[in-house]
């Protein structure tokens, strides 16, 4: 009684694993998508877990997912590294019994912010955007901590990072590698319509039909209203 997990049907679920640095709008990308569709899609941060348990990101993600009605949930962390994304994947698979009956059928997808060749004008648009967010973050408060200090802890994760590498391990386990990119202002418009876009096409059960451009707009604008609920010093 092999559990057939290419089949895609009404019970698949879907996990989503950016791949980005700082800045690049992971946060705003998923509010906008849970704001479209706020009773089948949920999101996780990593900068809202506070214990020191590290499994805790996963453990909310599939708590969450296993939710009746829950399709799509998006584990926000930057993921810039392969020992991340292998450590998603491991955790994934220890846990995913405790929350989600044996049959269930997930599908993993990257969310892979940029290529690699354009991380210096990613850095600059992130940059200048994460000074703007100012102290409207749960950790990396723009005043408080200082431009420097800020400017340090971005600069550390651009220069860690690693694109995603599809043949290989760990990354030749996603399902699918949706490919974004960070280039204008807007650009958590254009990746969420990217995202849905592609998830249409792929995964028509999860996306049946693309809601408009004004509607994914309007669901972005109130996205940028967002503040963090949780500070961590
Ligand atoms: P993260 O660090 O990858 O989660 O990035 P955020 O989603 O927090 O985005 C960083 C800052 O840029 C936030 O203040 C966002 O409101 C802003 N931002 C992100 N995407 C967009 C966008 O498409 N348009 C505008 N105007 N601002 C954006
Ligand atoms: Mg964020």
């Amino acid at each position: 009684n092999a559990v057939d997990y290419d089949k895609v049907d009404e019970s698949t679920k879907f996990l989503f694993f950016p791949i980005a640095t700082i800045g690049c709008g992971k946060t705003t990308t998923a509010l906008t998508l849970t704001n479209l569709f706020p009773n089948s899609w949920g999101h996780v941060q990593n900068d809202d877990i506070t214990g020191k348990d590290k499994k805790m990101l996963m453990k909310k993600s599939l708590e969450l997912l296993a939710k009746d009605g829950m399709k799509a949930v998006i584990v926000d962390r930057n993921n810039h590294q392969f020992r991340e994304r292998r450590q998603l994947f491991e955790w994934f698979e220890e846990l995913k019994e405790d929350y989600l009956p044996y049959d269930c059928n997930v599908k993993i997808i990257a969310l892979s912010f940029f290529p690699y060749e354009e991380i210096s004008s990613v850095y600059e648009l992130a940059v200048k955007r994460v000074l703007e967010r100012g102290d409207n973050h749960q950790s990396i408060k723009a005043s408080a901590k200082g431009e420097k200090k800020v400017l340090g802890i971005m600069r550390g994760f651009v220069d860690r990072y690693q694109p995603v590498v599809q043949e290989k391990s760990p990354d030749n386990q996603f399902d699918l590698v949706i490919q974004l990119n960070v280039r204008e202002k807007d650009s958590s418009l254009s990746n969420a319509e990217n995202i849905l876009r592609e998830l249409h096409r792929h995964y028509p059960i999860l996306i049946p039909q693309l809601p408009t451009h004004a509607t994914i707009r309007e669901a972005l604008h109130k996205s940028l209203q967002y503040r963090p609920s949780v500070t961590k010093i």
